[in-house]
């Protein structure tokens, strides 16, 4: 399995937290965060935040979030509306 470094797991985390993620991606992510407690927070707030993204659209969003994980952000957002209305 390939190692990722910090940089590769934060690049990726969007496709990572993507319901869609290939295994391959989410095994070698999982991997680091066994690892990486730094990135393990990143994920763990990330997750929350996608999770009150998607249940309150006037959240206003961290501005230091990256224009790439705004966009997994706002694919949650519809995602959850498209696939589980009674969330
Ligand atoms: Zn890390």
């Amino acid at each position: 399995m390939k190692r990722l470094t910090c940089q590769e797991v934060l690049d990726q985390l969007s496709e990572y937290l993507d319901d869609e993620a290939r295994a391959e991606l989410v095994g070698e992510v999982d991997h680091h965060l066994g690892a990486c407690v730094h990135c393990r927070v990143e994920v763990d707030t990330l997750r929350r935040t996608i999770l009150f993204y998607r249940h309150d659209e006037r959240i206003v969003l961290p501005t230091r979030l990256s224009g790439q994980l705004q966009d997994a952000l706002e694919r949650a957002y519809r995602d959850g509306y498209r696939e589980d209305g009674e969330a």
